[in-house]
């Protein structure tokens, strides 16, 4: 059978780790050629070594980009047309949580800017430079390739609920990508560019784990889990998956909660 991303490209933000790490694997296990976008190009190397050792036959390759600046999201968006002729799926994944006393009183407003130039600001450039690269994919329904593309990005569950643990920046910034992807995935529904965001709970990532630095951090959170656990990078990929493939045909500008049920817990 097919692989639900046969023939496609793929590019994921943050894929040396965590949730962007197992979206590159499961990608490029349903067929996608995959481009591995960090910061960090040491772990985005490894993640590409990793993906070609479990699935030789498919194509990866990595780009070191910082999201927050825009040339650099540009170039890795021309990578993936130059190496691969075409762009179908943007994962606008990577993303910071400042383990800094974050709060109205206290955040300092260089670990403001820095949050949302990465969170925010790198999701912009994502998708602007995603949607430019989409308008000109070329056509081949004999392959299942259409008009347009897939946009993804990745929000947080602190978007829709308030988080006791104050993370002010954050929570600030992840409510922004909502909102500019409901207005996006409008303005360019017609173009066959569906634009949806993700919005994980809290997982073993090393993202979340070094904030939640102690046991009894660790705990307090659990409490207020329904499922009594902490999510795994690889439950919201899945989530992406779906968003990435043409089982979402008809999906665009939603939130796609993979939370464990925590917000919709009282
Ligand atoms: P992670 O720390 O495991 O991975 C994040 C990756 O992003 C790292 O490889 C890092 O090098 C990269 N990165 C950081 N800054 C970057 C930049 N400026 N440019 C390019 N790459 C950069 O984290 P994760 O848990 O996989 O988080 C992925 C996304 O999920 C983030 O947007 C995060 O806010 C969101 N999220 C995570 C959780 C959680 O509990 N872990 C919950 C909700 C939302």
């Amino acid at each position: 059978m097919p692989g639900r991303l046969e023939h496609r490209v793929a590019l994921i933000t943050g894929a040396g780790s965590g949730i962007g790490l197992e979206s590159a694997l499961l990608f490029a296990s349903e067929g996608a050629s995959v481009v591995l976008v960090d910061v960090n190009i040491d772990t985005a190397e490894k993640a590409r070594k990793l993906l070609v050792e479990k699935h030789p036959n498919a194509k990866a390759v990595t780009v070191k980009a910082d999201v927050s600046k825009e040339e650099e999201v540009k170039l890795a968006v021309e990578t993936a047309v130059k190496e691969f002729g075409r762009l179908d799926v943007m994962f606008n994944n990577a993303g910071i949580m400042h383990p800094a006393d974050d709060n109205a009183l206290n955040t300092e407003e260089r670990i403001w800017d820095l949050t949302m130039n990465i969170n925010l600001k790198g999701v912009w450039w994502g998708c602007k430079h995603a949607i430019l690269a989409m308008r000109n994919n070329p056509i081949d329904e004999s392959k299942g390739l259409h008009k347009g593309g897939s946009i993804i990005n990745t929000a947080s569950f602190v978007a829709i609920m308030g988080a006791a643990t104050p993370q002010l920046a954050y929570t600030a910034s992840k409510g922004a990508v909502l909102a500019m992807t409901r207005e996006l995935a409008m303005v360019h529904a017609r173009e066959g560019i569906r634009i949806n965001s993700i919005c994980p709970g809290p997982l073993k990532t090393p993202l979340l784990m070094d904030f939640l630095n102690t046991d009894e951090k660790k705990n307090r959170r659990l409490v207020h889990l329904p499922m009594g656990r902490f999510g795994e990078a690889i439950e919201v990929a899945r989530g992406a998956l779906f968003l990435a493939s043409d089982d979402s045909s008809y999906v665009t500008g939603t939130d796609f909660k993979v939370d464990g049920g925590l917000s919709s817990c009282y």
